[in-house]
């Protein structure tokens, strides 16, 4: 039936039988599958169990039509006939245990007759993790080809299929029910579910662990083989984690993954409000769909709120919405439905103190900002389901929650939060409110955990039992679940979509750009990152997850450091000009950096980027020395404009490269891992630097001359190569002799990143006659810089004006300005130092147990890890560095990959990168080598 299906195939005997006698054993041979058993997969994700969803899905598909007589039999595992447990109960010694398996066997036989309604045919009823082979020959985690081990199948109903490989899918999974939903979602797209059947998957799951647990339980009082209890461990573990689900949130989650709306009634009671919307009274006594009214920003890049946490503080948060109110001259404030927001900073909204376990931020409910002592109206009739004054810690003021009933027949509810405490006295459970009653006023800030004075409206379709603690925030991974648990308040207010500006969507702003921006721009990531909010060594996506960014090395001092950020606010506040005229920030700034450098550096130039500032160093190399040529490094890049791509062989040799111009010679970099020279080598460094000489020997004899030498002081694109000892000193001897001028471009190694120096060339005390500055000097500011020296500077003020419109203005000078100040108050340098050692020496551990480090190597927090599939071939291990990046990130850090042959992973966090983060990223990092797209290649 499924010819392309690939499966175990029955090899027939030579006189045509499926079934044949070698001695006293009947034996049936298999055609061999190729894979790697599911339970051995590490990582199990989502895409991989949406896979083995489907391949189940498909051989149900194929069985449909697959009839045997004696398919209908009593078989102990077949999920309908699971009821046998009953009797084996006493064997599960742990009490409490023993409860949950007999709580889901009453449930299951309360369910029986209608799991008897749904689809029967034949089955195979076993995907479990033992039988699913994995086909990792394209990628990682890889793809399920095969399930094998057909001797389960029975026929029985399509569910208990589902509910099987679900029960094994998510079996020491960290959210079993998400790992439950991947699973069916996958299957459903092959064989679609109904909403009936998935009505009966959880219980069933519930009842397949129960049954394999006691199975467990009492065939180990008898026997003594391993593979009896094989999932014991993890199916009770499973099942304590499924303890704590509610069965409808369950139920909700999976018709989800199918695409049906979560909660059935949901659909009905949006179409209940909607009707009412016109005719309910106003719930703050005036109409909201016609009074003024704002509409605050509070999401994760909300511009009133900005990066700095100290603003989502109550305090703040009051003067902020005071302010924002002020200014648009109104007294009502909305607070918006379905907004991810990064307010809920306390602990509360954590589902653990682990870095990586997700956070609560989608606000559910509608806020209404209003003064205190608002008075609040029933829009609905209803009756009491509960009124409370919400104690410590949740400390936010009395609640009250209302039942209605539509005319259908279902109930949803009405909840009304921040509330003053008349309304205790006001109400009890039960008590019949009539539509327009007034129910309660908006409470003051001192009893509603000093938030400013508003009321939190909430729709419910299904209380689960939260009772009073239903969440107001929801995590963003269930936020379709949560939307149809509580759907938008504003069905009934009915205020005009138009007065509620839109964030563009995740998809819509993926779109837009696809549309808008050049197609070479590239994006990070398989899935990009749209990202709202920089603090300090973090950034925040739309659903305001954190990341910790180790790879952005422009927020030099940290995302939106106040003290950078004050200072561009206050100079734009107050003049922006150019260096016609004459002013003190462009001679502070270049005094501080000169400060920095050797004496003979002197003269600075400013310009607005790295690309521009290399730009105007081979100008001054060319103005000084008449010449023309340029010895390069390989695979070094210096910028976008068109003559530094002919000088940037990252690019003229890469894709769409138009290859080396006349005027460009290239050195081989000086990497002493992999390249001719090793680290043994004493002498390693004027090896590398024969190079060079014999480059200048060759011009020579051509009769040119050279205008110099350009280099990153520590190649980073080239791979976080730190050049041996005596290279540099050897280089700029030789280009200096041949006439040429050498520049150093600092561009992502100068400005401290080492930690004990300030610039790269320090690190072989050379003296370079150009350096170049970008990127970090700025702290995202767009600021570049050239210093030269003296006659340099000279020679190119050949009477032709240098001016850069942009370049050394007031406040591109007020930001370089402050971001030294903050190197220095801070401590960065030092901090660099003894942060990136703790890195290195960590990343150094790691090479012992995990042979697809080929070498680590790093100074301050200028650090690259290159990866190998043989440490003696040094074979690149580019597939896996990729791998790993891309994981980090699904553990919420940002790092990229680098190097020649992309197998260097590189990191380069901002100055303020803490012992803890490396302790975090370390156990993150070590935790990914051990999973099957880290391995070295055999
Ligand atoms: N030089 C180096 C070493 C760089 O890494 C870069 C940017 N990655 C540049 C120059 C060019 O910088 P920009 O894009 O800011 O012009």
């Amino acid at each position: 039936a499924a010819p392309d299906l690939l499966l175990p195939r029955v090899v027939l005997s030579k006189d045509g039988a499926a079934i044949t006698r070698v001695d006293q054993t009947h034996v049936t041979l298999l055609t061999y599958v190729p894979g790697k058993v599911y339970a051995r997969v590490r990582p199990q994700l989502p895409e991989l169990r949406h896979s083995l969803g489907a391949v189940c899905g498909q051989i149900s598909s194929a069985l449909r039509t697959f009839q045997h007589p004696h398919a209908a039999r009593w078989h102990k595992w077949d999920g309908a006939q699971a009821a046998w447990i009953a009797e084996y109960l006493p064997d599960i010694a742990d009490t409490e245990r023993r409860a949950w398996v007999a709580a889901h066997l009453r449930r299951f036989e309360e369910l029986l007759p209608t799991l008897r309604l749904t689809r029967r045919q034949a089955i195979h009823a076993d995907a479990n993790d033992y039988n699913v082979l994995v086909d990792q020959t394209s990628g990682f985690p890889g793809q399920v080809c095969s399930v094998i081990d057909f001797g389960d199948l029975v026929e029985s109903h399509v569910i208990c299929d589902v509910a099987v490989a679900c029960a094994y899918a998510l079996l020491d999974q960290a959210d079993p029910l998400a790992a439950a939903a991947d699973v069916v979602r996958g299957y459903h797209q092959a064989f679609p579910l109904s909403e009936a059947e998935i009505a009966l998957l959880f219980p069933l799951i519930c009842m397949r662990l129960s049954v394999s647990v006691t199975n467990a339980a009492h065939r180990k009082q008898t026997e003594d083989d391993p593979y009896i209890v094989i999932s014991e461990r993890p199916a009770w573990d499973a099942l304590e984690k499924l303890q704590s689900i509610h069965p409808r949130f369950a139920h909700y989650v999976l018709r989800a993954a199918c695409g049906y709306e979560p909660v059935p009634h949901s659909q009905r009671v949006r179409a209940y409000l909607k009707t009412q919307a016109t005719l309910c009274p106003s719930l703050v006594g005036t109409d909201l769909r016609t009074s003024p009214l704002t509409v605050l920003d509070l999401s994760v890049g909300s511009l009133l709120l900005g990066a700095d946490p100290a603003n989502a503080q109550c305090a703040s948060l009051s003067r902020l919405v005071d302010v924002a109110l002020a200014q648009e001259g109104v007294e009502i404030g909305i607070g918006r439905y379905d907004e991810a927001r990064l307010i809920y900073t306390s602990d509360l909204f954590a589902a653990s103190a682990n870095p990586t376990v997700e956070r609560r931020t989608i606000h559910i409910g509608l806020d209404v900002w209003m003064a205190e002592g608002t008075p609040l109206y029933a829009p609905l009739a209803g009756v009491v389901e509960c009124v409370i004054e919400n104690p410590a810690p949740l400390d936010y003021g009395p609640l009250l929650i209302l039942r209605h009933e539509t005319p259908d027949g279902d109930d949803f509810y009405t909840l009304y939060g921040h509330l003053a405490a008349d309304v205790l006295a006001r109400w009890k459970v039960n008590d019949s409110v009539a539509a327009g009653d007034l129910i309660a006023h908006i409470g003051g800030s001192a009893r509603n955990g000093q938030w400013p004075p508003h009321v939190h409206f909430q729709i419910i379709t299904d209380l689960l039992d939260y009772g009073r603690d239903f969440p107001g925030v929801a995590l963003a991974s269930q936020r379709a679940i949560w939307l149809s648990l509580s759907p938008d308040p504003n069905e009934l207010l009915a205020i005009s979509p138009e007065r509620f500006p839109v964030e563009p969507s995740y998809t819509t702003t993926l779109a837009a750009r696809r549309a808008r921006l050049g197609g070479n721009l590239s994006l990070s990531y398989r899935t990009p990152l749209k990202i709202q909010r920089g603090w300090r060594q973090f950034l925040y996506d739309d659903t305001g997850r954190a990341y910790l960014d180790m790879y952005n090395n422009v927020p030099h001092v940290g995302h939106s450091h106040p003290h950078v950020v004050q200072a561009i606010q206050q100079q734009t506040a107050l003049l922006t000009t150019n260096t016609r005229y004459l002013h003190d920030n462009v001679l502070r700034y270049a005094e501080r950096l000169c400060a920095k450098l050797p004496a003979e550096l002197e003269v600075c130039f400013f310009v607005n980027s790295a690309s521009e500032a290399n730009e105007l160093g081979l100008r001054l190399a060319r103005a000084f020395t008449g010449a023309r040529d340029l010895i390069v490094m390989d695979a070094a890049y210096h910028g976008h404009t068109t003559s530094l791509i002919d000088i940037s062989p990252y690019k003229f040799n890469g894709p769409g490269g138009q290859g080396q111009v006349d005027w460009v010679h290239v050195a081989p970099i000086p990497d002493d891992y992999r390249g001719s020279f090793k680290r043994s080598d004493p002498e390693r460094g004027a090896k590398y630097a024969t190079a060079v000489e014999e480059i200048i020997l060759d011009l020579q004899a051509q009769g040119r001359s050279l205008a110099g030498f350009i280099a990153e002081s520590l190649p980073s694109v080239g791979g976080q190569i730190i050049p041996p000892p005596g290279y540099l000193s050897a280089v700029y001897a030789a280009v200096r002799a041949a006439g040429g001028v050498c520049i150093a471009d600092e561009v992502q190694v100068g400005f401290g990143r080492l930690g004990d120096y300030f610039w790269g060339f320090e690190l072989d005390q050379v003296v370079p006659d150009i350096i170049v500055c970008g990127k970090p000097i700025g702290n995202g500011y767009p600021l570049g810089a050239v210093i030269t020296t003296r006659a340099i500077a000279e020679a190119f003020d050949n009477g032709m004006e240098f001016f850069s419109t942009f370049g050394g203005n007031p406040v591109a000078c007020a930001a370089g300005l402050a971001v030294l100040d903050v190197l220095e108050r801070e401590n960065l340098l030092q901090n660099a130092a003894t942060v990136g050692r703790l890195l290195l020496d960590g990343l150094q551990d790691l090479m012992e147990p995990y042979a697809i480090i080929g070498d680590v190597r790093g100074v301050g927090l200028f650090l690259g890890l290159e990866l190998v599939n043989d440490r003696q071939t040094l074979e690149p291990a580019a597939a896996q560095a990729s791998y790993l990046v891309n994981r980090l990130r699904d553990y919420g850090i940002l790092a990229g990959t680098d190097g020649p042959l992309h197998n260097v992973i590189k990191l380069r966090p901002s100055m303020i990168f803490s012992s803890q983060d490396v302790e975090f990223f370390l156990t993150v990092f070590a935790s990914l080598l051990q999973e099957d797209g880290a391995q070295p290649r055999a």
